[in-house]
């Protein structure tokens, strides 16, 4: 199971990861037990997600800015050339506020999924991880 596990591409990790879902095993939730609130540990897999908290942390916010900023330059983009040359200022400003408030609070939980991915591949689990998240995985 272990070598199953760890044998996920980038691909399909972040696919993963953009469901909510651990990078490393598809299980739902990954380690999510609420909205915000997170358990220390995959629910399925035993994975214990955070390796190194501060860098993890920081990695999960440029996530979120990138995510936020990514649908703000597309939102914003589609409303000048929808309406161009009579671009509706303020309506568009207003679109793009809520897109920013329902993007950067709505994903932060996905910011979290998707950086967990690119951190796995970056940093694949060693064996004493690998030993830990085996420990406690659901069975
Ligand atoms: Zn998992």
């Amino acid at each position: 199971m272990t070598a199953q596990l760890d044998k996920a591409n980038l691909f399909t990790m972040l696919v993963r990861g953009l469901f909510r879902r651990c990078a490393r095993c598809g299980g739902k939730g990954a380690f999510y037990t609420g909205w915000i609130k997170k358990s220390d540990r995959c629910k399925t897999c035993g994975f214990k997600w955070e390796r190194n908290l501060e860098g993890f942390q920081l990695g999960a916010a440029a996530m979120n800015i990138m995510m936020t900023g990514g649908s703000l330059l597309f939102v914003m983009g589609v409303g000048v050339v929808a309406t161009y040359p009579e671009v509706p200022t303020w309506p568009l400003i207003a679109i793009v506020g809520s897109v920013a408030l329902i993007v950067g609070i709505g994903g932060f939980p996905t910011s979290y999924t998707v950086w967990l991915a690119i951190d796995l591949r970056l940093r694949p689990l060693d064996e004493s991880e690998v030993a830990d998240a085996a420990e406690h995985a659901r069975s």
